[in-house]
């Protein structure tokens, strides 16, 4: 995501580069290209001429300071418009005072909204919740048939009711709706979420069937899901949600696709209404909290260090991690088992390309996310794979397999025996390393927490 505005951003950024003073000559020389940039990356327009005005306005009165060169001072400037533009800080999730919290997902057909209901199932889960789903998409049977098989997969209750012999229509809507929200109560359910019938476009009947199911409900948040791919008809179709239904929030997904990122520049400022989660891909945890501050700063090129940390942290497995380098720089024998062990927790962490993603593309990072794009995924498995076909003890003894027995694992794995000997080279040079690391002494330092 963002990437081509990131790109655009950094070249203009460059032009003021060996500028001794911002004048208005090279500021506005800057802007244009930063206006380009932003109406390239489909962010509406009026937003942008606001945007370019503040800029503007701020850089051309700016005290020379001493501390900033003209392009970190112009840097500084669109890092607080944008962050102002994205609504400075994260916006909360609002809980009922007395549960369930009821949450309305809105949203046109396709946008991902029972995608977007399991993910959030999961958020809630994550953060000690116990949350039902509902659907009341009486219309389409495969759309409720699809909540429930997200309910499966992400392990949560939902209610499913009996529909059989009622016409679809608003009543049966309401009395779902209803009874969803009392089988909460008696499960101990704290969130309701209901996933709401979608159309392939804005309907009258669709708005009033959602402003009824808002009067019934009395939901603590209308969350509008957006198509981030579809760009400024996502804004406009959250501009009129916005107008019938009032909603709390907006959830962006697909962000895994949009290279462009008019849609999460606009929503807010259009609709008044703060972006509060953006969705990265199709399984139940790609799925974040929207935090204004990391994506100014991912969007400036500067990476997203933070939500990294997050992710390793969740994704690993400390115990293993540590038992890992005790093992390793100690000494103590690093077989093919533990390099298994490390390539697993790697994959967790998600593909190499979305790990690099969040490394800052300017700076001593610079380069490393073009990198990432030559990562061959397959490479991981293949490693893996040869691994699982040797035997136990062949992974804890490497020095056993000779030239038959790389035959064999070459076979089981499918793969060439050069490919089994570029592993047991790569895994030698690694314990070798290891072991010269080990006996320096810093690792049993570090261990003991010395450093
Ligand atoms: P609904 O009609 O609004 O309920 O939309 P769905 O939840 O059925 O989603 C429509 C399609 O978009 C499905 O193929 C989803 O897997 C996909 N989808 C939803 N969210 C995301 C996302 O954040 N990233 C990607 N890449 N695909 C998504």
């Amino acid at each position: 995501m963002f990437e081509n505005l990131t790109e655009k951003l950094q070249r203009a950024f460059k032009h003021l580069r060996g500028q001794g003073v911002l004048t208005e000559e090279n500021i506005g020389e800057a802007l244009r290209e930063i206006r380009v940039a932003l109406l390239e990356a489909d962010v509406n327009l009026n937003v942008v001429k606001d945007l370019i005005e503040h800029i503007r306005a701020k850089a051309v009165g700016t005290e020379v300071m001493t501390a900033l060169s003209p392009t970190e001072q112009v840097i500084k400037i669109v890092h607080d418009e944008l962050l102002e533009l994205l609504g400075k800080d994260t916006a909360r999730f609002k809980f009922a005072s007395r549960p369930p919290t009821v949450i309305l997902m809105a949203g046109l057909q396709g946008s991902g909204k029972t995608t977007t209901s399991g993910k959030l199932a999961v958020w809630l889960k994550k953060g000690g919740h116990r949350p039902m789903l509902v659907s009341v998409d009486v219309y389409r049977p495969a759309a409720r048939e699809q909540l429930k098989v997200v309910a499966k997969s992400t392990e949560t209750r939902i209610y499913e009711g009996d529909t059989k012999g009622e016409a679809a229509g608003t009543a049966l809507v309401e009395r779902l709706a209803k009874e969803a929200k009392r089988e909460a109560m008696i499960m101990g359910c704290d969130t309701l979420i209901v996933d709401t019938a979608g159309r392939l476009g804005i309907d009258e009947e669709l708005m009033q069937e959602m402003e009824r199911l808002k009067k019934l409900l009395d939901p603590q948040e209308i969350l509008f899901v957006a198509d981030s791919m579809t760009g400024q008809d996502a804004v406009n179709s959250a501009q009129d949600f916005h107008r019938r239904l009032s909603i709390t929030g907006v959830v962006l997904t697909k962000m895994d696709g949009d290279a462009r990122g008019g849609a999460a520049l606009s929503i807010r400022h259009v609709t008044g209404q703060p972006i509060k989660f953006i969705g990265m891909g199709e399984k139940p945890d790609a799925f974040e909290p929207f935090h204004p501050d990391r994506i100014t700063s991912r969007i400036l090129g500067h990476g997203d260090m933070a939500t990294l940390l997050e992710k390793a942290e969740g994704a690993l497995d400390r115990k293993k991690s540590e038992e890992f380098a005790k093992k390793a720089l100690l000494g103590d024998g690093f077989t093919l088992e533990d390099f298994r062990d490390q390539l697993k927790q790697i994959k967790k962490l998600g593909s190499m390309e979305s790990i690099l993603k969040m490394l800052p593309s300017v700076g001593p990072f610079a380069g490393l996310q073009q990198a990432s794009k030559s990562v061959d995924e397959k490479q991981f498995v293949r490693l893996e794979a040869i691994i699982n076909s040797m035997t136990k003890q062949e992974r804890i003894k490497a020095d056993m397999i000779n030239g038959s027995r790389r035959k064999r694992i070459a076979a089981g794995a499918g793969v060439d025996v050069q490919d089994v000997n570029a592993l047991l080279r790569q895994y030698s040079q690694m314990s070798k390393m290891f072991k010269q690391f080990g006996k320096g002494g810093m690792a049993k330092q570090m261990m003991r927490g010395g450093m």
